[in-house]
């Protein structure tokens, strides 16, 4: 090979040729840098044949400059490149990117510096110094993660380092991880568990793809079980992934992962140090790293040698990426799987209805653990209908859940209120005007958060402080906060049970891997009697002494335009009660709810969840949605609201009339303006025999929109906003 044909990381500029310089060897998935006028470009040497491009003649190319160091992606990785950029009518520079993600990896050097208190003081304090001082005890990292954790500049820090209370240390970046023993410590399973384990383990032999969707009520031992096959792969000398949806819960993994394996799994998420993310991603690709326990973007790392895929509370939303490559983790870890010729396990108790009828119909393996481990019983589930048990005016908790309460505390059990809702209140207004506080960036109201004190915008962050008069009509002390939020269920219990300890549980107060964990530890050893959160507590936890679940609104997640609202609402409601009663004391869950008539609320009711599965897929079957038909969505956004609604409308003008793709549109979104862009929707509902993404991409390519212009194609949507 004289002549490559490169996929270069800019999604900008199109697939480029080059020659090979004097003596250089490349193969295809080698990964090079090469000019490109006055400067260069990363790019992948990509299979002959399989980019078009333009034939430039070869006597006027360029010599790539120079092979960068790393393992060649693997014809498998390049495939699936390939796969996500055609599915989600994405650039494959933009997915090539994710896989070259960690920009320190693809470098030449084997050390770096790291920043760390001396010991030694400053000639001069300053309150900034002395906060900076304080907060680095014990912390090393570089300058702006330092400044990141101090939460001051870094020219501050800088100034400390020119006066030696910081000093720099080097640090070898590319330290091996220690090993993980598959025999460290094997439990005992359980009947059920051991024929689960033995399958999967079966599995991980044949080295075939096989795609199982592990169905196990909650606290089943779902990760106990699978557990084996990852043992199994690592005896073979295979890598393992383990996606988790968030990272709050990766700490009660990475414990149990200890507990069984006796050595931590390398793990791959977003606030990791830029040396740890370019240790792991080296240890990946030279296959070093065992085990992987990431977020949704290490399903693109470069692994040397994957024997197993497993994806933990697969039907959990966050894996799904809305923003750059719109992709669901989920989905692609299957074509992952398929690529690589390995078994991949969707574990869930409350499966995408989309892979439970994938299941039904035979194309994914089910693997069922229908009760829970060590003879724990599944909760009680009661309703409590608020148009009869009114709660106060002013407050949320009725009488059933407030006695509920009052019952666990005395009998030092532990309770959990649900509410899919952060802040003190979703709405604050003027009490003389009615004036309504509303982000000027987007459609949205402001969310009072008390504990901090701000009006903040949960769509583009922006936060302020709460005037003390309304700033239309100058009165002061007049605002009242409307509705609640997480925080103001909690000021609610405070009130009624002073002598409580309750704790807020939501990504503001648990947002780093440091504060989950201190948060479970503080909820294991008793430390707090009633938790109230978000749905990042209906995930994963396991607590022995929670008896009681709450939830406070199960009607709020089926109002708006949430086309899965409902699939939506059972899963989170069916996992706040798997926190109940996973001890050896059983659990009760009171459902608050204005419609107790509702098919989803009688199905949570009766523990019924087959009744639900059931009418939701005949639902989903009359309307042509997943898994029946698809979805798609195209958003057209730009500062300029005018040029929005003009461009909409003439993508409009030029849309291809089938029978089997149905284009609704264009409208506002129901965020109509999102960090300050106005936006413009057009719903695509296609049957399954439509090529959907050659219907919409060429569709979009009749098109000259503007610069200011931004065009989203979302495949297979779950944000609806
Ligand atoms: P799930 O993920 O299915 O909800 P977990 O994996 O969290 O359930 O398991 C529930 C609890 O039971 C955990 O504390 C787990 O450690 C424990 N457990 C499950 N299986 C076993 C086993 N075979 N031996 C010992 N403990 C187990
Ligand atoms: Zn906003």
């Amino acid at each position: 090979m004289n002549r490559v044909r490169l996929l270069v990381l800019n999604a900008a500029l199109g697939p480029l040729d080059y020659k090979l310089a004097e003596g250089m060897r490349v193969e295809a998935g080698s990964v090079v840098v090469a000019p490109l006028g006055p400067r260069t470009v990363t790019g992948i040497v990509w299979d002959e044949g399989r980019l078009p491009g333009v034939e430039v003649d070869a006597k006027k190319l360029r010599a790539l400059r120079e092979v960068v160091p790393v393992p060649p992606l693997s014809a498998p990785l390049r495939r699936l490149i390939e796969w996500t950029a055609d599915y989600y009518c994405a650039p494959l520079a933009s997915v090539a990117r994710m896989v070259l993600s960690s920009g320190g990896a693809l470098g030449g050097p084997t050390t770096m510096t790291e920043y760390r208190l001396s010991g030694g003081t400053p000639e001069r304090m300053t309150p900034q110094r002395i906060t900076a001082i304080e907060a680095l005890e014990g912390e090393q990292g570089t300058i702006r993660e330092l400044s990141g954790i101090a939460g001051v500049s870094e020219g501050v820090l800088r100034g400390l380092v020119n006066q030696g209370v910081i000093e720099p240390v080097e640090v070898a970046i590319d330290r091996p991880y220690p090993p993980a023993d598959p025999d460290y410590h094997q439990p005992a399973l359980s009947e059920d568990q051991m024929r689960v384990a033995k399958t999967l383990v079966e599995a991980v032999e044949a080295r075939s793809f096989e795609p199982f969707l592990l169905d196990g009520v909650t606290g089943s031992g779902k990760t106990e079980t699978y557990f084996e096959p990852v043992a199994e792969a690592i005896r073979m000398g295979r890598q393992v992934l383990v996606l988790l949806p968030e990272i709050a819960l990766t700490e009660n993994f990475l414990s149990r992962f200890e507990d069984r394996f006796g050595a931590a799994p390398v793990q791959w998420h977003s606030s990791l140090k830029s040396t740890e993310r370019r240790r792991a991603w080296r240890a990946i690709a030279e296959g070093s790293a065992q085990v992987i326990v990431g977020a949704r973007s290490a399903l693109f790392l470069p692994y040397a040698n994957l024997g197993l895929i497993v994806v933990d509370e697969a039907h959990e939303i966050s894996f799904k990426q809305d923003d750059g490559v719109r992709y669901n983790a989920r989905d692609v870890s299957v074509m992952r799987a398929r690529f690589e010729g390995i078994p991949v396990v969707l574990a869930s108790a409350t499966p995408a209805l989309e892979s439970l009828h994938m299941a039904n119909s035979g194309t994914y393996t089910k693997l069922e653990l229908p009760s829970r481990f060590g003879g724990a019983q599944l909760p009680e589930i009661k309703l409590v209908d608020l148009t009869i048990e009114k709660p106060a005016s002013g407050q949320w908790l009725a009488a059933p859940l407030i006695e509920g309460i009052e019952a666990r505390l005395e009998a030092g059990e532990q309770s959990l209120l649900f509410l899919n809702r952060r802040g003190y209140a979703p709405l604050t207004l003027c009490r003389n005007c009615g004036h309504r506080f509303q982000c000027p960036n987007c459609s949205a109201w402001l969310v009072e958060h008390r504990l901090s004190s701000r009006l903040a915008c949960h769509h583009c962050g922006l936060e302020t402080r709460p005037p003390q008069a309304c700033p239309e009509c100058g009165e002061a002390d007049c605002l009242v906060a409307c509705g609640p939020g997480v925080e103001r269920i909690a000021d609610e219990v405070a009130a009624l049970f002073p002598e409580a300890r309750v704790s807020v549980a939501t990504s503001d107060t648990l947002g780093t891997p440091e504060r989950a964990a201190e948060f479970l530890a503080q909820v294991q050893a008793k430390a707090i009697d009633v938790i109230v959160g978000t749905q990042l507590v209906t995930k994963g936890f396991h607590f022995t002494e929670l008896t009681l679940v709450g939830v406070v609104d199960a009607d709020l997640g089926l109002e708006g335009g949430d086309l899965r609202a409902a699939e939506r609402t059972y899963q989170q409601v069916a996992q706040v009660a798997g926190r109940a009663g996973r001890g050896s004391k059983p659990g009760e869950v009171l459902i608050q709810t204005r419609h107790p008539e509702a098919a989803v609320i009688a199905a949570l009711a009766d523990g019924d969840r087959d009744a639900f599965y059931e009418a939701e897929t005949e639902a989903r079957r009359d309307a042509g949605a997943p898994p029946f038909g698809r979805w798609a969505q195209i958003i057209l956004s730009s500062e300029d609201e005018r040029e929005a609604r003009q461009s909409a409308a003439r993508l409009g003008d030029t849309r291809p009339h089938l029978d089997d793709v149905m284009i609704l549109g264009p409208a506002p979104a129901p965020m109509a303006l999102l960090r300050n862009r106005y936006r413009y929707r057009f719903l695509v509902n296609a049957r399954r025999s439509a090529n959907l993404q050659a219907t919409l991409r060429d569709w979009l390519d009749t098109q000259d929109f503007p610069p200011g212009i931004r065009v989203g194609v979302d495949i297979d949507p779950y944000s609806f906003v």
